[in-house]
């Protein structure tokens, strides 16, 4: 009996259900919205959170993975007040979102920096996991980095690394941010595997957003799942290629690898006020994969166990064996 902790308090990983592997709230650049944005209104957002969330469950998902941390404008206590306000489970996660470099509250702390001392980032996570987010009593259920085009420059590296000592300690699973066109997953996976993460532990997000088959297989061929996790984004990849892509992969015996999921958020002010719901991303909701995905799923031969493995098994195991296998190691101090 694995408990994963969600924004309510831990429930049992056999209750988490039909899970998507990667979702958000909540998107923002705090200092820009508080200064810039005035169609961020607090009460009506967190109105719109509970209603889309409502609908969610009602669409049969049961549990999401909310993967916005640092650099995303994470900020628990609205999240709280939603998920009092929703049948669903929200997991929350710790971490940095960075394509380049460590924000400035870590960047001049650490060994041989300008305040010279260990490095805080993994304690950082490590207290997130195990104590509570910021002070609060929520405590994050998974980890999260990124790596997107500009590779894997130091500060990148930095959190990597930091990200993956927090999850040996605490058996916390991981998901990483990539750009699956730069083929950087292999990168996220050399060095999380370079500081003793087993890859097993390891969600390659966004590997949903190409065709290249052999790449995907390359990467979940060391154990990792695929987050087909952009359904509904139809900028890079139509549906029917997004479907295409899942379908094959499960025709190679991969069906054990793959984790569904939209990418979507209630409000994120990397576009102007209305979008991109209502343009660029038209159509896009946290239903998608339950109205438009599942059928087209099914249309092309795949099964309800297939879709079960996918959307139930899968993540579950990402979160059991992640912290059994914690459980399992002699991790001996909390950083390196
Ligand atoms: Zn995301």
């Amino acid at each position: 009996m694995t408990q994963i902790a969600t924004v309510r308090g831990p429930i049992d990983a056999a209750r988490l259900g039909n899970t998507l592997v990667h979702e958000h709230l909540f998107v923002m650049n705090t200092e820009y919205t508080e200064n810039y944005r005035p169609d961020f209104e607090e009460a009506a957002m967190e109105h719109t959170a509970v209603e889309q969330l409502t609908a969610l469950k009602a669409a049969g998902i049961d549990s999401i993975m909310d993967l916005t941390v640092l650099g995303l404008g994470r900020h628990i206590p609205r999240i709280i007040k939603v998920a009092e306000q929703v049948e669903i489970n929200i997991l929350a996660s710790t971490g940095i979102y960075s394509y380049d470099s460590v924000p400035f509250p870590f960047m001049h702390v650490g060994p041989g920096r300008l305040v010279d001392r260990p490095d805080p980032l993994a304690d950082h996570f490590i207290r997130d996991i195990t104590e509570g987010i910021a002070g609060t009593s929520v405590k994050a259920a998974c980890l999260k980095c990124a790596i997107d085009k500009p590779g894997l420059t130091e500060g990148v590296e930095r959190i990597m690394r930091a990200i993956a000592r927090a999850h040996l300690v605490t058996g916390a699973p991981i998901s990483v941010h990539t750009d699956v066109g730069s083929r950087n997953g292999l990168i996220a996976q050399r060095v999380l595997a370079e500081e003793g993460v087993d890859l097993r532990d390891v969600i390659v997000g966004h590997s949903g957003d190409t065709q290249d088959l052999d790449h995907l297989m390359e990467i979940a061929d060391q154990g990792s799942i695929l987050g087909m996790d952009r359904f509904g984004m139809h900028t890079t990849m139509t549906h029917d290629q997004r479907v295409d892509i899942v379908v094959r992969l499960i025709e190679r015996g991969y069906v054990d690898r793959i984790g569904l999921s939209h990418d979507n958020f209630c409000y994120a002010d990397h576009f102007p006020a209305g979008e991109p719901h209502n343009g660029v991303f038209k159509g896009l909701r946290y239903t998608y994969i339950s109205e438009e995905v599942l059928p087209s799923l099914r249309e092309r031969g795949i099964t309800e166990g297939q879709i079960h493995q996918m959307l139930v098994e899968n993540p579950r195991r990402h979160f059991e064996d992640s912290y059994r296998r914690a459980a399992g190691r002699d991790i001996g101090s909390a950083t390196a």
